[in-house]
């Protein structure tokens, strides 16, 4: 049985003050709910400023929580003012870092080259990569945005071996389905991931798509949550907005644990 990952990214959101006073919350929570948690991975990625702050309160609380990074360089070191390094990061006690969201490929116009580079960077540096993809608009035909992901993906996974894809979490994000007013729809989330596990399958050989991990990311909330978990192929969920309610992120953990009893 795998874990089912429960993550958010807090985008450029919380102070130091407010991460404190969230991670203390989702400490305790974590420490007095160890059974039910015991078979999810949940990690936060904060802001950068505030990611050191995180783990001093979550460092040997032995709560199992993850913190991670937004971004980071392709590089470890050198004249790239105002990067961070993925080198300094570990140093630091990040176990993830996210590469690849949307807002970073549309705003900071990042190139799939860009991301392969991070990829690698994250994944020698032995962090986790959670790889973003997704295109761009919901087509008329699923096959348009299959084709899409398909060239996104491989491109972005150009510079690994087959047996890093076990350190790496896939994020499949519809950029149309982030910041929206409701996910993508089951069957399409189910049809994406189906797809994206056949891909890897057949470009790296083995079992590789069926044993990688995958997570849907785009408008999860406590309502919709459930399903989307519950989906077979889906091993989680990664969320923005809704997360940023402590409640609400609890919610969501809590209804990963109910769903992985019977997945
Ligand atoms: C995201 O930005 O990756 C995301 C999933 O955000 P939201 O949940 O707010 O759509």
């Amino acid at each position: 049985m795998k874990n089912l990952y429960v993550g958010t990214s807090w985008k450029m959101n919380k102070t130091v003050a407010e991460t404190r006073e969230y991670m203390k919350k989702m400490k305790e929570f974590m420490q007095n709910n160890g059974e039910a948690i015991k078979d999810l991975d949940v990690f936060i990625l904060p802001t950068f400023l505030a990611i050191d702050a995180a783990l001093q309160i979550t460092r040997n609380a032995n709560s199992g929580l993850k913190i991670g990074a937004q971004d980071c360089c392709w590089e470890d070191f050198g004249p790239f003012t105002g990067e961070v390094s993925p080198m300094h990061l570990k140093d630091l006690g990040v176990s993830y870092v996210e590469v690849g969201h949307a807002e970073r490929r549309e705003i900071f116009k990042e190139t799939d080259e860009m991301v392969s580079k991070k990829v690698a960077a994250i994944v020698k540096n032995k962090m986790k990569p959670i790889l973003c993809i997704g295109e761009e608009e919901k087509p008329s035909q699923i096959d348009i945005a299959l084709n899409f992901l398909k060239n996104q993906l491989l491109d972005d996974l150009s510079r690994i071996e087959s047996a890093d894809l076990k350190n790496i979490i896939i994020a499949y994000e519809p950029v149309w389905a982030i910041g929206a007013t409701a996910s993508a729809p089951l069957d399409y989330i189910k049809e994406a991931i189906d797809f994206l596990r056949a891909l890897l399958n057949k470009e790296f050989g083995g079992r590789h798509g069926d044993d990688q991990v995958i997570i849907y990311g785009g408008s999860v909330t406590p309502e919709s949550a459930k399903d989307i978990l519950a989906l077979p192929d889906n091993d989680g969920i990664f969320v923005g907005r809704s997360a940023l309610n402590i409640d609400y992120f609890i919610k969501m953990i809590i209804m990963a644990s109910e769903v992985q009893k019977v997945k």
